[in-house]
């Protein structure tokens, strides 16, 4: 069975190694695995002559189901944003190693809210807006506690390192600014209020099928490019003396591009621009990961390089500090995918 694992909630940055289950495809094209799991931390690589054998925060096997992935990755998310602090889901992995299954589910189509419940496979966001409406409601609730929460969203994609608005599509693309006030933002990114499961879940399936019409209009894949759904909340409490305490707290859902090598040999023009955008954009979250836990464990200030690309720019306030990340390392069990797989645990072993 699939335990809550014991790792120390203090933790700001927790890896998730995910195994899909082999597909139709895989297990007709013989079924060779290169992977074997050890323990809930250890995931054994099968290489010649020597295995290769990795130690992850949790390893998701394949038997792990979305609520497991939920326990582990949603959930203290929620409650990490309720207590006023900033976070960051990250699916990573090569196309096709489930990063959408973990983070909307099967198939392209956002599940509608009014099934969400009866639905099993619904991923990670749509449990996250369950928990965190439930919590808010729960707190709004509590004479004790006396607080008004607002909730806003948007939801962007960023390709060849340029940001669509995904809630207003065809909009000319946005920058990303500074200020005192506001720290970093995008600029003129549509945010709304919702106030339910439903209408979240409304404005997920908006931005999803804007998504599509865009990619269909630009003939190019999902998997080429990062999203990213983001909820704001503002806690009101009121406290003494009439003074109300402001909570301001992010939760950034990623969904990023496919990993795998993106060849530049032999790919011209727009294929070369896409490629390197996406390779360089991956390095850039992987150096500002690989920054912050060095500050962590030497707790020294140094350097972190978040205006390497627009994605960790854009997040800046939502990586470090006192912010939790969660990367979700998606992977296949197959043979024929080893390099990519073994590049996923690699770049997941440098957030250790
Ligand atoms: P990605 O977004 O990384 O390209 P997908 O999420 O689209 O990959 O997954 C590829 C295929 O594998 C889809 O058909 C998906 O439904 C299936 N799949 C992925 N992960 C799982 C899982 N844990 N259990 C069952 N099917 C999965
Ligand atoms: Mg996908």
């Amino acid at each position: 069975g699939f335990r809550e694992p014991l790792v120390s909630s203090d933790d700001n940055l927790k890896v998730v190694v995910r195994v899909r289950p082999m597909s139709e495809r895989e297990l007709d094209a013989g079924g060779q695995k290169c992977l074997a799991q050890q323990s809930q931390q250890v995931l054994k690589v099968l290489l010649h002559p020597e295995p290769q054998v990795f130690t992850f925060d949790i390893v998701a096997g394949e038997a792990a189901d979305q609520d497991a992935i939920f326990r582990v990755a949603g959930r203290p998310i929620v409650e990490n944003c309720m207590s006023g602090y900033n976070s960051c889901i990250f699916a990573y992995g090569q196309t096709g190693s489930g990063k959408t299954f973990t983070m909307l589910g099967p198939g392209s189509e956002v599940p509608p809210a009014t099934l969400a419940d009866a639905d099993d496979t619904r991923g990670l966001t749509m449990r996250v807006f369950e928990h965190l409406f439930t919590r808010i409601s729960e707190l709004q609730q509590d004479p004790a506690a006396n607080a008004r929460v607002l909730c806003r969203c948007s939801f962007l994609e960023i390709y060849n390192e340029a940001i669509a608005d995904l809630l207003a599509p065809g909009a000319a693309p946005l920058a990303v600014r500074e200020d005192l006030r506001r720290g970093v933002y995008v600029e003129g990114l549509c945010e709304e209020v919702v106030s339910s499961v439903e209408e979240a879940a409304a404005l997920l399936a908006r931005g999803a099928a804007a998504r599509r019409v865009g990619e269909t209009a630009m003939n190019r894949e999902s998997s080429r490019s990062h999203s990213v759904f983001t909820l704001t909340l503002e806690t009101r409490t009121a406290g003494a003396a009439g003074l109300d305490k402001l909570l301001h707290a992010r939760l950034n859902l990623v969904d990023l591009a496919g990993s795998e090598r993106q060849k530049a040999s032999g790919a011209v023009g727009g294929r070369l621009r896409e490629a390197s955008a996406i390779n360089r954009s991956l390095s850039a979250l992987g150096n500002v990961i690989q920054a912050l836990v060095e500050q962590q464990k030497s707790g020294l200030r140094s350097h972190v390089p978040y205006r390497d690309s627009r994605l960790t720019y854009l997040l800046q306030d939502s990586l470090g500090g006192n912010s939790k990340t969660i990367m979700i390392a998606n992977v296949s069990p197959a043979a024929g995918c080893l390099t990519e797989t073994l590049s996923t645990l690699r770049f997941a072993q440098r957030a250790k």
